[in-house]
């Protein structure tokens, strides 16, 4: 069979040959068997040589700000990978712990061919691989298999904003925007690896996992397929009309599912224009699917900073700073953010829509972040205010969608200046008064409250 896989989108990570033996995806970013380009180049690889095909997750017990809901999505979505791969002739294990130390150690005692890995802009993810490389003594492939366009491909440099990467990606999408080719049931069979016991690694994380989970997504690879076959549907045809209504659900509310990768963006974007809804809708929807969702991976990839104060644009540290000691008609700390307990009850009922539903509406997370900048003491306060409440209760969060959102919101970040104002300097602002000239906030705040009782 030939290679399926556009070379593009894989990187070598060093320049070792493969070896004969088992090849080894070590999945972590995209957790889903179809239309990952990952797996699909690991199985190329073992087809070649002849070996069989291991897919190994390591799971940290800790990941950034990660909660019970965020594991808990997580471990569902990988036990039905487990039951699918036995289908397939595909082995998956688990492993806990440092995954440097881990991977490398699974690598070694299995005699592996290759190690294949998927592709994550974010500094933890490229510490784990830059470890593992160091003394892995067979080949190591990194594959994108969550954008659409290689993110070294789109472009060699931090793009400064939509309007400089949109031409890129139109340049490049006809090359990459294609279907996917199916994964084979696996024709090499391995037997020496042990199950995996799902009972001992939940105890292993010393998480209480019955007193918090997620009651408003479904996780999985077929529940997130379905859910985007209803967005397409259902909801793609008013996409437009309706994303920024948080009274109404015009968002596809799949977030989740791109960030765990339990779906495919690029399906998504394939079957999105192959749709029969309006131009205007299809073309709002790619805009954010595509446009904005690749260009913050572009941000994470080439600014290393991308959850701090020094990653903002110069004219926003500027202004910023000029504006540092502008009176404050409120300020918060973290706990009263978390407890949602500030003046604004539009403000407290996003902050409990996202702890409650794992998942803030599109439009309030603007308003959201930009009012923890003009609530807090200096904008350094709010990024690590905003960035520790989105990764903890976020089903999404820890995304660089989230990093690049919150930088956009506190520190123009892809945007531009506005007009001069206290505390925001020329940071774009948002009000309640602006907000309720666009959608009914009191409704808004009467469905968020029924949703806690
Ligand atoms: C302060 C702040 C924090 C944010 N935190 C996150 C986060 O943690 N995780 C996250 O995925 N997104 C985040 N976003 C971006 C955006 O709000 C969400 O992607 C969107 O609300 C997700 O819901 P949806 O899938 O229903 O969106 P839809 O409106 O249906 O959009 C479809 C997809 O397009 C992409 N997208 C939409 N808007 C943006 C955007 N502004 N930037 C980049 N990609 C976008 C997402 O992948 C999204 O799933 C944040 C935005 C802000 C302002």
């Amino acid at each position: 069979m030939h290679a399926r896989v556009d070379e593009r989108r894989i990187r070598p990570l060093n320049d070792k040959t493969l070896a004969k033996g088992p090849v080894i995806y070590w999945m972590s970013r995209d957790q889903r068997i179809k239309d990952n380009w990952a797996l699909l180049h690991a199985q190329d690889l073992a087809l070649e040589l002849k070996t069989p095909l291991v897919t190994v997750f390591c799971l940290t017990p800790r990941y950034l700000q990660a909660s019970i809901r965020n594991y808990s999505f997580m471990l569902e979505g990988l036990k039905e990978i487990e039951t699918a791969m036995k289908k397939l002739n595909i082995i998956f294990h688990l492993l806990t712990g440092k995954p440097e130390e881990n991977i490398l150690r699974f690598c070694k005692d299995y005699k592996a061919g290759a190690l294949v890995t998927d592709f994550s802009p974010l500094r933890i993810n490229r510490r784990w691989k830059n470890n593992v490389v160091k003394t892995l003594p067979t080949s190591f492939f990194e594959v994108d298999a969550h954008n659409i366009i290689p993110c070294w491909s789109a472009t060699s440099k931090q793009e400064y904003a939509a309007y400089t990467f949109r031409p890129k990606v139109k340049k490049l999408l006809p090359d990459f925007l294609s279907d996917f080719p199916e994964i084979i049931k696996h024709p090499h069979s391995m037997k020496n690896i042990p199950e995996v016991n799902w009972t001992k690694v939940v105890e292993s994380l010393g998480f209480d996992f019955t007193t918090g989970g997620n009651r408003f997504f479904i996780p999985g690879e077929k529940a997130a397929y379905a859910a985007m076959q209803s967005f397409i549907e259902e909801r793609l045809a008013d996409y437009e009309a309706d994303r920024n209504d948080p009274n109404k659900k015009g968002q596809s509310g799949l977030s989740p599912y791109l960030h765990f990768g339990q779906l495919s963006a690029q399906r998504l974007a394939y079957l999105t224009r192959q749709a029969e809804a309006p131009g205007i809708h299809t073309e709002s929807y790619l805009e954010e699917l595509i446009v904005r969702r690749e260009l913050s991976d572009n941000f994470c990839f080439y600014n290393d900073n991308y959850d701090k104060v020094e990653s903002f644009p110069r004219w926003a540290r500027e202004t910023l700073a000029e504006h540092l000691d502008d009176p404050r008609e409120y300020i918060y700390s973290k706990d009263e953010f978390e407890s949602a307990e500030t003046h604004d009850h539009l403000w407290n009922a996003a902050q409990k829509e996202m702890v409650v539903t794992g998942k803030m509406h599109g439009y309030m997370r603007m308003y959201w972040a930009k009012k923890i900048l003009e609530w807090s003491e200096t904008p350094t306060d709010a990024i690590n205010t905003a960035i520790y409440l989105n990764d903890k209760y976020s089903l999404d969060g820890r995304d660089p969608n989230g990093y690049a959102g919150i930088t956009w919101s506190i520190g123009g970040v892809h945007d531009r200046a506005w007009f001069e104002r206290p505390v925001f300097g020329k940071i774009r602002f948002m009000s309640y008064n602006g907000s309720k000239s666009k959608f009914n906030v009191n409704q808004y705040i009467d469905t968020v409250e029924a949703l806690t009782d």
